[in-house]
């Protein structure tokens, strides 16, 4: 099971709360039921032993400790706990991820990415599924690849976009 991030989305994000769910949707949705303030879900990890993780950062965040399962940090001190995890970390995406704020020296577009709270490079965090493995350059195919989400591409095709169907 994951250990999740969830963050009260006022106030920069904080409190968090570190806590391991089967299904982080579902615990959101129960977890914001009694809770006024809206929820965000910032990231997780993936583990073999979720509760081992889970009390490993409940140490590390010892004296951060609000109430319960809930810390004073900001999403900014998440991040390396998500980075140390490697390919098993994932940040929650950015809904506005894919938008191009520009293009590198490469003509690479470079976009708002998927975390608003630092500067991720596509060779650090994969901007399809938000896993910190990161993108990795293909010689054969040219092409950007991501291990986890099995993502290949050049940058050259517009992406999915979750908010603008065909349709519309
Ligand atoms: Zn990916």
């Amino acid at each position: 099971m994951p250990v999740y991030f969830i963050g009260e989305d006022e106030n920069g994000c904080s409190p968090i709360k570190v806590g391991v769910a089967k299904d982080i949707g579902r615990r959101q949705s129960a977890l914001q039921t009694g809770n006024p303030l809206e929820l965000r879900l910032l990231g997780w990890i993936t583990s073999a032993d979720d509760f081992r993780t889970e009390r490993d950062l409940h140490q590390r965040l010892a004296s951060r400790r609000v109430r319960g399962e809930w810390f004073h940090i900001e999403p900014t001190e998440v991040l390396p706990f998500l980075v140390e995890a490697g390919e098993r970390g994932f940040v929650a995406k950015n809904a506005d991820a894919f938008e191009i704020t520009g293009y590198d020296r490469d003509a690479v577009p470079e976009y708002l990415g998927v975390w608003e709270w630092a500067d991720l490079e596509i060779d650090e965090c994969c901007p399809f599924c938000g896993c910190l493995c990161g993108m990795r350059f293909q010689e054969a195919s040219q092409m950007y690849y991501c291990i986890q989400c099995d993502a290949l591409t050049d940058f050259s095709e517009p992406f999915p976009d979750d908010h603008h169907g065909p349709d519309d």
